[in-house]
């Protein structure tokens, strides 16, 4: 299928410059406005019906061929983030402090180069549900789409996304079926005590011992709770308390990142870190306030769809190029939100394995455009083997 690949290099120009013109103006979550209208124009200027504002800045462009009853849904993201960049590329961030740092830039114009040559040269049978969602980096820009009604008013029977993956040569596809990366939570801990002179501890609740202690008891969680054979992360990011080597504070705040590979272990993670958080603080006569807020889903890919997903890998780029089934990851994607409604699969394409390639969120990143002909192809097939005519799917 390499001459797929061969005669899109020719055309892909276009959405070279496209993909360069979006990194030069880097918008944050919900803030992406001319990404969102730029996405919006082309797909209308191709022919699709476009629908704006759908859970913010999110796009979708349907486009109907035929008259089969089935429906495609492919995603990008077009958010940026906070970061100054020092890429030193001649297309390097027009706005000071924001970058496309994780490649989202690339995403868009991927998706937006298969919506013109499906548009140009559809030859598929059903609908097709272009979906640009705001707010990946922490956002939840997909709930937002969803909480806006995204899969009542774009029915969708399988969705589908792509990431890039620095580290991995460029253009190599990596699949996996079921889960792919993990949920991520947040907690934050408060322990309260009474504060007093550091001479006198006896007349002092010290949330400091009780928080040092905390710390150490939540390295059990992992290594005591959780069957050796799941994965799960327990961080604490930040402890605060104090501010003189002579006072005892009254109160000390542990901030924790969680995440697991399983909806279970999610679960039992909650559980036990309240629990332990409540015991310590008792043993110690402090008080704790745990407060949660639920990140993003674990993502599992399913399995029809992801074979699917690796038979077109496999013809686009040929098995020496494509990883079956990858590790899971322990980063967090929010088309986990997605994939709880709809089935479908989450793949990576390699940015590049050179020394010196930055990985996602690194000041000195940058998209690989070779890539835009590859994500633009898989789509394009994908799309092809997903939408066919009925009687053919059923032969
Ligand atoms: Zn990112
Ligand atoms: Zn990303």
């Amino acid at each position: 299928m390499t001459y797929l690949l061969d005669a899109l290099h020719a055309r892909i120009g276009e959405f070279v410059a496209l993909r360069r013109d979006i990194h030069q103006h880097p918008e944050l979550a919900f803030e992406e406005h001319r990404t969102a209208a730029l996405v919006a124009d082309k797909l209308e200027g191709w022919g699709y019906a476009v629908t704006r504002g759908v859970g913010g800045t999110g796009v979708v462009g349907t486009l109907v061929r035929g008259s089969g009853s089935r429906r495609l849904g492919l995603r990008a993201d077009m958010d940026a983030l906070p970061i100054a960049e020092a890429s030193g590329k001649a297309w390097t961030s027009q706005r000071p402090g924001l970058m496309h740092a994780c490649g989202h830039d690339g995403h868009t114009a991927m998706l937006l180069a298969a919506a013109r040559d499906l548009a140009e040269d559809p030859r598929f049978d059903g609908t097709l549900h272009l979906i640009f969602q705001p707010a990946e980096e922490g956002g939840g820009g997909a709930l937002r789409m969803m909480e806006d009604g995204l899969f009542e008013r774009f029915p969708c029977d399988a969705v589908f996304a792509m990431h890039n993956m620095p580290g991995v040569p460029q253009g190599h596809l990596v699949l996996r079926d079921g889960a792919t990366m993990a949920s991520s939570d947040y907690a934050t801990i408060t322990l309260t005590g009474v504060g007093g002179h550091g001479a006198m501890p006896q007349h002092a609740a010290d949330p400091i011992v009780a928080a040092a202690s905390l710390v150490m008891a939540l390295q059990t969680v992992v290594s005591r709770n959780v069957d050796p054979l799941q994965a799960a992360v327990v961080t604490v990011g930040a402890l605060n308390a104090g501010r003189a080597n002579n006072v005892i504070p009254a109160t000390a705040t542990l901030e924790l990142s969680v995440r697991a590979l399983d909806r279970g272990v999610r679960e039992l993670l909650e559980a036990r870190i309240r629990a332990l958080a409540q015991a310590q603080a008792q043993s110690f006569g402090v008080q704790a306030e745990v407060a949660w807020r639920r990140g993003y889903a674990v993502l599992v890919n399913t399995p029809a769809e992801t074979a699917l997903a690796r038979e077109v890998a496999l013809e686009l780029v040929g098995a020496e190029r494509v990883t079956l089934q990858g590790p899971p990851l322990t980063g967090s994607e929010d088309f986990a939100f997605m994939l709880e409604r709809v089935p479908g699969s989450y793949l990576f394409v390699g940015n590049g394995d050179a020394p010196g390639n930055c990985m996602v969120h690194n000041p000195g990143y940058d998209f690989n455009d070779d890539n835009i002909a590859v994500g633009c192809a898989y789509w394009v097939l994908l799309a092809r083997r997903f939408l066919v005519a009925e009687e053919r799917a059923a032969a």
